[in-house]
């Protein structure tokens, strides 16, 4: 199996915001501007990164320049207080000529730190991201690709359906609260993407869970990559191992967020 890809450049970036817009009616894009994205090194795909977010009133917004080990340590070694959140995001779309960084949040109230700054964010804001690379690591020689999400993961998904060698077969099953937040994903003609509408009030990743249970998959082997809340990843890899018979090697799985908790 390929292995993720490392950032190729680990240092803390300062950006400012220059565009807010929806992107959907579930989607916040906030666009980063800024000298300092001159020194980010798009990798394209899954890209992430970790985003500090200033805390409300601070003007100073005091990070350690380089987030290693030590800094990591002096980062949580901050009081809680003083200290900028953190989150982790994708990079929907990089355009190096304008020195732009697109990120979408998904757009689900104030509970969240980071969903409740996108909501309020305005041109001018700073904000500080730290590159963490690639997961995204398809199995040579696979027959087709599986992916499956909720909405976390469609910036995530997108960007690897975009990036994608055109020759590329597969399904991606993408689940939403609201048909009204599909976008363009730039797939291959040979990817069928499935929106999958998950009912109100239900728990993020059944559907997209059971849709794929019930899809009767090509012929072959696969590579799946599954992301979302973190029920979905989980159960959909245990699945896919115990009665599918799909290598472990061969799925990239990670838990986006979890019901009820702070990340
Ligand atoms: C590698 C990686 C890349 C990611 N990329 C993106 C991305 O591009 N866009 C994106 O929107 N998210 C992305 N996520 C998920 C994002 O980091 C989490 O959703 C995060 O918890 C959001 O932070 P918050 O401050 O808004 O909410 P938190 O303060 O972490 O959580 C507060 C409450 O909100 C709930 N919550 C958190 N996320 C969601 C959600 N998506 N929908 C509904 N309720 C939620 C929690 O259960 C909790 O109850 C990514 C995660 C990872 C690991």
């Amino acid at each position: 199996m390929n292995k993720p890809l490392p950032p190729r450049n680990a240092t803390m970036l300062l950006a400012d915001v220059v565009r807010v817009a929806h992107v959907t009616p579930g989607m916040i894009r906030i666009t980063l501007g800024g000298d300092t994205l001159a020194d980010f090194e798009p990798m394209g795909f899954d890209q992430w990164f970790r985003l500090f977010l200033p805390l409300e009133g601070d003007t100073n917004f005091a990070l350690p320049k380089k987030i290693d080990f030590l800094g990591y340590m002096h980062y949580l070694a901050m009081p809680k207080a003083t200290r900028p959140p953190m989150r982790n995001y994708t990079v929907r779309q990089f355009r190096a000529a304008e020195r732009e960084l697109d990120i979408d949040f998904v757009a689900h109230g104030d509970a969240g730190v980071a969903s409740g700054w996108a909501a309020r964010a305005e041109v001018g804001d700073r904000v500080a991201l730290l590159d963490q690379g690639v997961m995204y690591a398809p199995t040579d020689g696979v027959d087709w690709q599986l992916f499956a999400t909720d909405e976390s993961g469609l910036p995530a998904v997108a960007g690897v359906l975009r990036d994608l060698p055109r020759s590329t077969k597969g399904h991606a099953f993408i689940e939403l609260g609201s048909l009204d937040d599909m976008q363009e994903t730039g797939a291959p003609e040979g990817v069928q993407i499935h929106w999958i509408l998950r009912d109100p009030g239900a728990r993020p990743g059944v559907a997209a869970l059971e849709a794929v249970q019930a899809f009767e998959f090509p012929p072959g082997s696969v590579y799946a990559y599954v992301v979302g809340e973190q029920s979905l990843p989980t159960s959909l890899r245990r699945w896919l191992v115990n009665e599918r018979g799909v290598p472990k090697a061969n799925i990239m799985f990670c838990g986006y967020w979890r019901i009820g908790s702070a990340h």
